[in-house]
């Protein structure tokens, strides 16, 4: 049996909007029955208006000091534990600077022998799409509606994909977060989305299904199941992320993950091993009774 996780382990001890210590986290995976767990920190932010809101007092200093602090953490805690669970040490990326990501995140990846990179776009020309519905909201009118952001946003990821070539891509309709229940991509808009799943088959990559969104009531896991099944026709590969950002999240309403792939017609998890890489499990043997 296994049951895992590659994008999460956000700790209050290094980064500003989660909770608990990092310790803390992978001691709660350990007990929840978590087999492999990727901790997969928020990348620094390298411009004072790239700052996440309440990290004005930290600058970007502090969170490039915080984020060496949890690559340390990070690799220990991975030793420490490794009798009663598989750690597996990455980072969650940004879009960010603009204009150089791309540089900045790959001499990132490159200064530590990390186990992965989540890729994750959360911004458009550096404002935020995920952080508040009103901002969202002036963002789009700013692009010329809703359907412009979220053509304007999968155009970004699929840029992020071909360059980066993350092993994970985060919450992959991340877009479609403050939209209302029963929301569906228009054709024109699943038209750009059909070459982003393109582009992740050709990267090798492997899709997120990230549980945050239906946690915290904005409808269900990310992606959308359109989405998925049209993944799963493609021969692309999924996996879980329970977006947890402190003890109190960890694995939880991962079970709607695991729903939404075999809903969507997978019969295999992907899931990525530190000796191994990827490797897959049938459905019936991914996650303990009482889990998730
Ligand atoms: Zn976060
Ligand atoms: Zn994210």
């Amino acid at each position: 049996m296994v049951w895992f996780s590659y994008h999460g382990g956000h700790s209050g001890e290094f980064c500003d909007h989660a909770s608990s210590s990092l310790q803390g986290v992978v001691e709660a995976a350990i007990d929840r029955g978590f087999t492999h767990y990727g901790l997969s920190e928020h990348c620094p932010r390298y411009r004072d208006q790239d700052l996440y809101p309440g990290e004005e007092r930290l600058g970007t200093d502090g969170l490039i000091r915080a984020f060496d602090g949890y690559v340390d953490r990070a690799f220990a805690l991975r030793d420490a534990y490794a009798g009663q669970i598989e750690l597996l040490v990455g980072f969650e990326t940004e879009k960010l600077p603009p204009e150089t990501w791309l540089d900045a995140m790959l001499s990132l990846k490159n200064a530590h022998p990390f186990d992965y990179v989540v890729g994750s776009v959360h911004d458009i020309d550096g404002r935020w799409i995920d952080y508040s519905p009103q901002d969202t909201a002036r963002l789009a009118e700013d692009l010329g509606g809703r359907e412009a952001l979220q053509l304007a946003y999968f155009r970004s990821v699929i840029d992020m994909v071909d360059r980066l070539r993350p092993d994970v891509i985060a919450h992959l309709d991340l877009v479609r977060k403050f939209e209302p229940p029963g929301f569906s991509f228009s054709v024109r808009v699943m038209k750009k989305i059909e070459r982003l799943l393109e582009a992740i088959k050709a990267s090798g990559g492997v899709i997120d299904v990230n549980c945050a969104a239906s946690r915290n009531g904005y409808g269900p896991v990310y992606p959308l199941p359109q989405i998925l099944s049209r993944a799963r026709e493609m021969g692309i590969r999924a996996t879980f992320g329970d977006d947890s950002h402190g003890v109190k999240t960890v694995g939880v309403g991962l079970g709607q993950s695991r729903e939404a792939v075999c809903a969507a017609g997978y019969t295999e998890v992907s899931y990525l091993t530190r000796s191994r890489g990827w490797q897959s499990a049938a459905i019936a043997e991914v996650r303990p009774k009482g889990a998730g």
